[in-house]
């Protein structure tokens, strides 16, 4: 069962989530977090407390990573020991959703698998057999509309459902589902940033390789590098530094995706990623339900403490900088040609690394919201920047004005 993404989503800020496709558009009002977000609500509703403000703003030291995270109990550097074949890491997220249909916790997954004509197409897709959940495995860039799904599932008698999503459609699930009236909802979150149409894609993989169509996989990983892998088998880095992101035309990345205020996923029961785990990947439980769904993986996962090493500020004024000159219209300050290799691998050796490097991605994305917004929309600042990402950016010089924040 597949949804039809006939119409363009019809806002400026929209990543077409379902929501103004199903029966009532009028709730994306409601349920946009680019709308007029309210994360300690959602935080509280679902977690049972809203985040820890952070140590500087008076909050428990022990809960300090929450100002970057999230509410959660739990962090782990985590694998599964016999990798699945065509997932993004270890495929632990898929894995979390086939083990709750094998112990009938829910009798369907809604997820995304591949457009059958394009594998970087995302297709929204209901799964109800274990088995068939291994079509899902791997990452698609762009948006398709998950939460249309979501009625129709009801309707045809599914009341325990797990939804694996990207921030943006888990804000909205949030926010609507006391109306969905659901027996059971697991939500597996994956983190999110730097999503563009699929089309636009396409374009960055013409820059980067002679025969795109045989690139079947591609990731940012944790040691500064995107990894690549091809039809035959083939497997090729290339360092961050040497990507052609100058090539790239201004609005590669829409404003959505540049703006959006929640990189970690902070309303999923539990958070699938990779940035705080060097090479493997990472995991934020969040709540009872995270822990429950974790332990149904037994031995088949392993877990360890996350790493944290190196310091932060110098990247992520390095990179405010340069967000400002680009939003300003003005030329990036390019790298000479030469240096590109060795800062290519000196920044993995050296750069924030762990935590400490998932930290640093959090702020930086902070920051490129505040910048963007103020630039390209900002009449929508009071309304769309919560609290926690005034609290990230505050240390790097970017404070709300009066008319920038919401009375009370
Ligand atoms: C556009 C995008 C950007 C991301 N950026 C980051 C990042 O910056 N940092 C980070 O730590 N992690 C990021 N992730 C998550 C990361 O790529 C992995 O998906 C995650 O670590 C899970 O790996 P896995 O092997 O467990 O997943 P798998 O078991 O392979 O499962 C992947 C799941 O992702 C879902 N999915 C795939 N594509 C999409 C899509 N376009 N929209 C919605 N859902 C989708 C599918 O339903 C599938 O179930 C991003 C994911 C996406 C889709
Ligand atoms: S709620 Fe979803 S469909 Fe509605 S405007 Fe927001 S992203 Fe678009
Ligand atoms: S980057 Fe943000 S807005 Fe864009 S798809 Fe991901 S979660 Fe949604």
């Amino acid at each position: 069962m597949a949804a039809t993404a006939a119409a363009l989503p019809f806002r400026k800020l929209c990543t077409d989530c379902g929501v103004s496709r199903t029966d009532d558009p009028k709730r994306c009002g409601r349920a946009c977090q680019f709308i007029a977000p309210d994360y300690p609500h959602l935080e509280t509703t679902v977690h049972g407390r809203a985040r820890d403000p952070g140590s500087a703003a008076g909050g428990d030291p022990a809960r300090a990573d929450e100002a970057f995270f999230g509410p959660y109990q739990a962090m782990y550097r985590a694998t599964l020991r016999q990798p699945r074949e065509g997932a993004q890491w270890t495929g632990i997220t898929t894995r979390l959703a086939e083990r709750l249909l094998e112990e009938g916790l829910v009798s369907a997954v809604l997820c995304m698998t591949a457009d059958p004509d394009d594998r970087w197409r995302p297709q929204p897709v209901l799964v109800t057999r274990p088995e068939d959940m291994a079509a899902c495995r791997g990452m698609r860039m762009g948006y398709a509309p998950l939460l249309q799904l979501l009625e129709p599932a009801i309707a045809a008698g599914h009341n325990r459902i797990a939804v694996v999503g990207i921030p943006c459609q888990v804000y909205a699930l949030r926010a609507l589902q006391a109306e969905w009236g659901l027996e059971q909802l697991y939500v597996i979150g994956t983190p999110c940033s730097d999503n563009t149409p699929t089309e636009n894609f396409h374009e960055f993989l013409a820059l980067i390789d002679p025969a795109p169509e045989t690139i079947t996989y591609l990731e940012f990983r944790a040691d500064y590098h995107v990894e690549l892998r091809y039809t035959d088998g083939r497997v090729r880095t290339i360092p961050f530094l040497q990507l052609p992101l100058s090539q790239l035309r201004p609005d590669f990345f829409p404003l959505t995706c540049r703006t959006c205020v929640d990189y970690t996923n902070v309303l999923a029961d539990i958070t699938v990623g990779y940035m705080g785990g060097e090479g493997r990947q990472w995991l934020i439980v969040r709540n009872e339900r995270g822990r429950q769904m974790l332990d149904l993986l037994g031995e088949e996962i392993e877990l360890e403490a996350p790493g944290d090493a190196g310091k932060r500020s110098t990247a992520v004024k390095g990179f405010i900088g340069n967000v400002e000159r680009a939003a300003g219209g003005l030329p990036l300050r390019r790298m000479p040609n030469w240096l590109r290799p060795i800062m290519g691998w000196l920044m993995p050796r050296v750069g924030p690394r762990g935590l400490e490097f998932a930290r640093t991605r959090v702020e930086m994305k902070a920051a490129e919201t505040v910048i963007h917004l103020r630039r390209e929309a900002p009449e929508r600042i009071k309304h769309m920047v919560p609290a926690h990402v005034w609290r990230l950016v505050g240390p790097y010089g970017l404070k709300p004005q009066p008319d920038e924040v919401r009375d009370g």
